[in-house]
């Protein structure tokens, strides 16, 4: 039975004469993984901003979360509603520990999720596997696995319906990407559900019930991962993509 958490209708974002992402329509069903995978500069990123509102929304098309129009509404409220997402970039503040890091994404949204600050943050640096050793560390003196640890916590510390991830597995080693996907998995289990883009699709495979492709920021095909990997234009998208 579908019941659908999120759904994108001619999602549209335009700069200048460049439509980064073109006319994009698709759902995501409560508590599953759905991926988007997609050559570099295909528009997966700008997807995201479009749903999330950070830095802006659509110039064009309809984003409804929880049955609730959001595009244009303020990033805040989008985050507030139970939208959390992570970033390409490290975490922002070298300088604080991680557990002062995570606690920030707890004052940010904590308030009207209705959970206690110290808890939430507690509780998501539990999910990530942080010792109490790696709580006290100085963000910058995390490994890079540990930094994407962390911008997990700090989007879980809100406790999000949607967990959003923007190349999560990107710069990691082959265990560091295990461990990963482990993690994923866990947080889906907890009623999580995942929005993940990747440009390296082996964790997408594994972890994704569905995918969707972009190329040129259209859809080019969403399915069963197993039919869209098989999809001839998708292998012509990524082998077209030179370096890719
Ligand atoms: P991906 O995440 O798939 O690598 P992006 O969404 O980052 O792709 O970029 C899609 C296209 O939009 C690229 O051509 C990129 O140069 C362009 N783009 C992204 N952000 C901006 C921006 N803020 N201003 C102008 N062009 C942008
Ligand atoms: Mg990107």
């Amino acid at each position: 039975m579908p019941d659908p958490i999120l759904n994108l209708k001619g999602v549209t974002k335009t700069f200048g004469g460049l439509t980064a992402v073109d006319d994009v329509s698709f759902s995501v069903q409560r508590g599953e993984i759905f991926g988007v995978a997609g050559p570099n500069g295909s528009g997966k990123s700008t997807l995201f901003n479009c749903i999330t509102g950070i830095p802006f929304g659509p110039t064009g098309g309809e984003v409804t979360f929880k049955g609730v129009r959001i595009d244009g509404q303020r990033p805040h409220k989008i985050f507030r509603a139970g939208l959390a997402r992570t970033f390409q970039k490290d975490a922002e503040f070298p300088d604080l520990s991680a557990r002062e890091t995570v606690a920030l994404g707890g004052h940010y949204g904590a308030s009207i999720r209705g959970s206690a600050s110290n808890d939430a943050t507690e509780k998501a640096l539990d999910t990530v596997e942080f010792d109490n050793t790696r709580r006290d560390m100085k963000t910058a003196d995390l490994s890079i696995y540990g930094k994407k640890q962390l911008m997990i916590a700090s989007a879980l510390v809100a406790a999000p319906d949607i967990l959003m991830l923007d190349e999560p597995a990107s710069g990691l080693t082959r265990p560091e990407i295990a461990a990963l996907d482990a993690l994923l998995l866990k947080v889906n289990q907890t009623g999580v559900t995942i929005l993940i883009i990747e440009h390296v699709l082996g964790l997408l495979l594994s972890v994704s019930q569905r995918l969707l492709l972009l190329n040129n920021g259209a859809v080019l095909t969403e399915g069963l991962p197993e039919d869209v990997i098989r999809d001839p234009r998708v292998v012509e998208a990524y082998l077209g993509g030179a370096a890719a």
